[in-house]
């Protein structure tokens, strides 16, 4: 089996300015120009040392201005209280400081950023962070390399909406897509889940029509060849969004599989 990719924490060099910390918890920081701004935080506060390290050496003494969680899960802000105590950091997430729907922008001289809301697709406090100048695009936990994002039942309204916000993101054309977990992406991958998801929900609802047992359909429908190398896909992924989907169909919460329009 090929080694995982984000085993060992790499730091990605999106642009002059722009990092990543690519692990299987993602953050970034980018500089504005006047100050840097900080997206996400991680679940291990012991990796403090390491990432304020990788920070210094990319950054240098650069006020780090504000933090945006793209949603308060303890996966994404465990160095948020690290960040306020070593450089005054603001917090900006949608339960410190509630985004309007068409979001907020952070400028600088050199880049901007614009926190933008998609809530309701893993949790109702989802943010994307789109900064132009790079065509970079955050998108949180709303993109999972093949899961189902949303945490709650997975109905027809919640499809739609992932349909919906997909597209939404897919419309920025981003060059880079930065998700919370895992590898970066680009566009491609987002086109790509949209369209598994809306094959595999197909799939499974012409199997039920068959009368196919629930054993019979896990057992045929494979994973498309062109995401075998997905980031843990194959490994649970792809049976996790089939076990989801089949359910909700069994239950009637996917209606009869066709999209509404
Ligand atoms: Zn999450």
């Amino acid at each position: 089996m090929a080694t995982d990719p984000v085993e060992t924490p790499k730091v990605v060099t999106v642009g002059e300015g722009f990092h990543v910390w690519q692990a299987v918890d993602n953050m970034a920081w980018v500089n504005l120009g006047e100050y840097a701004l900080v997206v996400d935080a991680l679940e291990q506060p012991q990796l403090e040392g390491q990432v304020f390290d990788a920070i210094r050496s990319t950054l240098g003494d650069i006020p780090i201005s504000y933090l945006l969680n793209t949603h308060t899960h303890g996966d994404h802000t465990a160095l948020n209280g690290a960040f306020q105590r070593r450089f005054g950091t603001q917090i900006i997430n949608q339960r410190t400081s509630p985004l309007p729907p068409e979001g907020r922008w952070f400028e600088g001289s050199r880049r901007r950023a614009l926190m933008l809301p998609i809530p309701g697709c893993h949790t109702q406090e989802d943010c994307a962070v789109w900064v132009p100048d790079d065509r970079a695009l955050f998108v949180g936990d709303v993109f999972g390399w093949g899961l189902i994002a949303c945490e709650s039942g997975l109905d027809v309204r919640a499809a739609e909406l992932l349909g919906d916000t997909y597209v939404r993101l897919i419309e920025f054309e981003a060059a880079v897509v930065i998700p919370g977990h895992g590898p970066l992406c680009t566009t491609a991958e987002l086109q790509r889940w949209l369209d598994y998801f809306q094959w595999l929900r197909a799939q499974v609802v012409q199997a039920c029509g068959r009368g196919q047992t629930d054993e019979e359909i896990t057992r045929t429908i494979a994973p498309p060849e062109d995401m075998r190398t997905w980031w843990r896909f194959l490994q649970w992924k792809h049976d996790d969004s089939l076990r989801r989907v089949l359910e909700a169909v069994r239950s009637g919460r996917l209606g009869n599989g066709e999209p509404s329009r």
